[in-house]
């Protein structure tokens, strides 16, 4: 195959380098996605947050995903024994989208590729960037691998690297380092619901609580089928023997709220395990590269923000390469690294805050002020850049600082 010269290459196109490439084909850079896999192909991360929803409006990528019909998700209920706090949209403190979709995200990126095509962007699948060479300047020369084994160059003036679990120039620059949050792991599947619940009982997005480690996640989709999954500390996930079916199945039996409605159920593939998920690297760009998505940090899945991240790091990247390809000055670290820091402190400190415990203590025994519920909310919507919201701002003190309050309380109350 010939070399190819472009201004952007992307590598991956999941929505993180959709949405980037949806932005410099706006806004008129020649970019060209590669892409490993065949799509549609499956990915976790199919709870989306209302957050995500401005950044396809922007891309002009929000049109095609409502004409797919997914599950319109507006809140999430977590539940506990026989505790349930449910979070709704509507209520929340930040103005934005109150709404947004749980969606196989086979389908969902499927929707989002089909649509770059028709706008025009080059996206090759089959493809593997197997390695790359920065100049000096920060142009570099990609080695892709395409299906038939056979090798070229792309060579760019900008790569981002969206490249998810692929993990590509992490690995290829040597940036990762250890996550800062508690190592966790997952096992889960699709399943065909033959009597689903009627009404929201049925579609309601809802994480089961099991113990602060523990919890299973249920996600109805529009087309009949459901996603469940459990997460818990590695050990627990891997105390459970024999085949994956066979362990999940075994799990189900711990979630008493969802058990009857779950344990006949056929798994519509083999379940997979991802074992400590959680990533981080030592840098988001470099000269010549941003990272965005997957490819740069994920956290937990927990408050279902991994897409959100990915959509805000794509666009944002997308934005900052465009202004410097019209010979506009961009302070990197500033503007990108700076920026996309601050989001991913506030949901680390929800994930880690979740683990120890303290946020379990007010979703389930201290919700009941509507002005923290909507400050909560707005988080959990994904507005994480909102510094007007004492619960964005303060997010490393007040979670604590409350949930101690709320075991005083318990403690005086009881005395
Ligand atoms: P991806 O969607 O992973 O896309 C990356 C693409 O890059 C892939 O298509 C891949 O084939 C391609 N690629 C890889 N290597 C190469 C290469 N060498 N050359 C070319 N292409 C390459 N997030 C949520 O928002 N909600 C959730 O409910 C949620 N649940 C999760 C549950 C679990 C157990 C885990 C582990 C994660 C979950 N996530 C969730 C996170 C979510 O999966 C990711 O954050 C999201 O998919 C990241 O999108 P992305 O565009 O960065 O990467």
């Amino acid at each position: 195959m010939k070399d190819v010269k472009v201004d952007v290459l992307i590598i991956g196109a999941g929505p993180s380098g959709c949405v980037a490439a949806a932005y410099l084909n706006k806004h008129g850079v020649n970019v060209k996605v590669i892409e490993k896999s065949v799509f549609p192909r499956f990915v976790i991360g199919e709870s989306l947050l209302p957050r995500c929803m401005d950044h396809f409006e922007e891309v002009d990528l929000l049109d095609c995903l409502i004409a797919q019909n997914f599950e319109v998700k507006s809140g999430a209920r977590f539940i506990k024994g026989d505790t349930i706090c449910e979070f709704d949209f509507s209520e929340k403190y930040t103005q934005g989208y109150d709404w947004t979709w749980q969606a196989p995200r086979a389908d969902f990126d499927y929707a989002l590729t089909e649509e770059l095509k028709r706008k025009g962007v080059d996206i090759a699948f089959k493809q593997e960037v197997i390695s790359v060479e920065f100049n000096k300047n920060g142009s570099s020369q990609t080695t892709v691998k395409t299906e038939n084994d056979e090798t070229f160059e792309v060579h760019a003036k900008f790569i981002i690297d969206s490249s998810g679990y692929g993990r590509v120039l992490p690995r290829l620059l040597n940036l990762d380092k250890p996550s800062s949050i508690p190592e966790h792991s997952s096992i889960f599947s699709h399943v065909k619901e033959l009597e689903r619940p009627a009404g929201t009982e049925g579609t309601f997005i809802t994480f089961d609580v099991l113990d602060t480690d523990t919890w299973f996640w249920v996600i109805p989709f529009s087309n009949g089928n459901t996603s469940i999954g459990f997460v818990g500390k590695t050990d627990f996930i891997n105390s459970f023997e024999g085949t994956p079916e066979e362990r999940l199945s075994e799990m189900l039996k711990e979630s008493s709220y969802y058990y009857e409605r779950f344990k006949d159920v056929d798994f519509l593939f083999e379940p997979k395990i991802i074992q400590n998920y959680s990533k981080s690297v030592t840098q988001l760009y470099g000269k010549g590269y941003a990272l965005t998505g997957n490819s740069a940090e994920f956290l937990d899945p927990v408050f279902s923000s991994g897409v959100t991240f990915a959509t805000e790091s794509g666009l944002k990247a997308a934005k900052l390469i465009t202004k410097e390809l019209q010979n506009e000055s961009v302070d990197w670290e500033k503007e990108y690294a700076e920026y996309m820091k601050k989001g991913v402190s506030v949901f680390a400190s929800y994930v880690k805050e979740w683990y120890t415990g303290n946020l379990q203590t007010i979703f389930f025994e201290g919700t009941d002020n509507p002005d923290i519920k909507k400050q909560i909310c707005a988080v959990l919507a994904g507005y994480v850049w909102d510094e007007t919201n004492p619960f964005v701002k303060n997010h490393d003190r007040l979670i604590k600082t409350l949930a101690n309050v709320i075991q005083l309380n318990k403690r005086v109350s009881k005395e």
